[in-house]
Formats: structure tokens, C-alpha cells, sequence
């Protein structure tokens, strides 16, 4: 089966319906939290996501906007959008984010936004942080998202692997980045797809949302 891999959609419906353009032929998608929190669109995101999605985790941001996470937790920027993100969500939206669970474990595989460990919060950037990270489950693949920059880490036929952000990629490239995973031959594949990223900035500054969050958009930072 061809599985869509997405991650930290972070509520930019511009750059989640690009990649969803191009998932087409995917049988099945995967999401690994953050749909919400940073962008414009918190509610349409979650729509699509609760639509499309086979299974979806619980991240941080989810979990700063339903007041689980106290604003505390995030920085300046993040949490002023966060407070967006509280006002501008509708119930529904809402109710989808609290029913999302924190870890999935499907037979050899597990889903999860930060680390097995610390599901919701724990990066895992560097390899010794992977190394630990892997005494934690035993399955053949754990997907992780949070980092919001692709990589894959090894453990001899084990793997962590980030699909990188939709939403908000950190990785130098402006670009949606998203994974296509074939779960029967256990390969994966990076993706990123191009999308008309004014269109979410000028909703953004409507929004008031903070100018360094409209500006990384553009840097990939
Ligand atoms: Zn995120």
C-alpha cells in the first residue's frame, strides 16, 4: 500500500491542499500532528485532516490550542499564535483535536509527533537523541514529526523517520515537504511540492499573526 506520510501542517491550507494534489495515488494518508497553530486556516485543516487522514497524533500545538499545553511552553511567537489559533477555531475543530490520541501502534510500525518516550514534546534532531530514542519501541519504523526537517535515522534494519514539515519546513526550502511510504516494501521516499505561499502570508497578516512567522515562511526557517 502507498501511504502519504504528513506532518506539522501547521494550519496552512494552501500548502496542505498542494500536497494532497500530489497524494493522489497514496491509498492510505498518515498524519503526525500539528495541524494547527502558527498559520491561518486552523478549522479547514482540521476538516481536511479529519476527511482524508486514516490515522492522526496529537501534537504540541494541537495541544497548546485546546489549552492542554500551557502557553508557557512555546515561545513568544508560537504562543501569540496560538492565542490566534484559540480564538479562531470552532468547535468542531476543536472537538476533532481532543479526540486525537498521542501514540498509534500499528503491527510493525508506530506513529507519533515527538518520540516514543516524550510523545508529544521530545525532539530527536541529533543522532545520539535517535540512539536513545530507539531503546523505546521495537518496531521496525517509528514516524516522527516535530523537528519539522526530513531526515531518517538507522538502526540496523530499524528506522526514525520525519517526513519534514507541510506546513512550515525548517529545512532551507520553502516548499511543502511530505513522504510517500510503501508499506510492503518498506521504502519511503521525500516529496515537496510547490505552493502559492502569498496567499497564506497575506491571510496571515490579516490574522495579525506575528511577521516573523509570515517572514520564515518565505526562508524555510
Ligand atoms: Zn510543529
Amino acid at each position: 500500500m502507498r501511504i502519504a506520510v504528513l506532518a506539522d501542517i501547521h494550519s496552512n491550507q494552501e500548502a496542505l491542499e498542494a500536497v494532497l494534489e500530489e497524494v493522489k495515488s497514496a491509498e492510505e494518508i498518515w498524519c503526525l500532528g500539528d495541524i494547527v497553530g502558527y498559520g491561518p486556516n486552523p478549522n479547514e485543516c482540521c476538516e481536511i485532516i479529519k476527511e482524508r487522514a486514516r490515522y492522526c497524533i496529537l501534537g504540541n500545538h494541537d495541544a497548546g490550542a485546546l489549552g492542554k499545553m500551557e502557553l508557557s511552553w512555546f515561545n513568544v511567537f508560537a504562543a501569540e499564535a496560538i492565542k490566534i489559533t484559540r480564538r479562531i477555531s470552532e468547535e468542531k475543530s476543536k472537538n476533532f483535536l481532543a479526540n486525537l490520541p498521542k501514540i498509534i501502534k500499528l503491527s510493525e510500525i508506530v506513529l507519533v509527533h515527538g518520540s516514543v518516550r516524550g510523545p508529544i514534546y521530545e525532539y530527536i534532531f541529533e543522532t545520539d537523541e535517535a540512539q536513545r530514542a530507539f531503546k523505546d519501541f521495537s518496531e521496525k519504523i517509528c514516524f516522527v514529526g516535530h523537528t519539522h526537517i526530513p531526515m531518517i535515522f538507522k538502526d540496523d534494519t530499524r528506522r526514525i523517520i520525519n517526513p519534514g514539515s507541510v506546513g512550515q519546513p525548517r529545512d532551507g526550502d520553502w516548499r511543502a515537504s511530505w513522504g510517500l511510504f510503501d508499506d510492503e516494501n518498506l521504502t519511503f521516499e521525500f516529496r515537496r511540492v510547490e505552493y502559492p505561499i502569498e496567499k497564506t502570508q497575506e491571510k496571515m497578516r490579516k490574522l495579525k499573526l506575528p511577521e516573523f512567522l509570515i517572514q520564515r515562511l518565505s526562508l524555510g526557517r
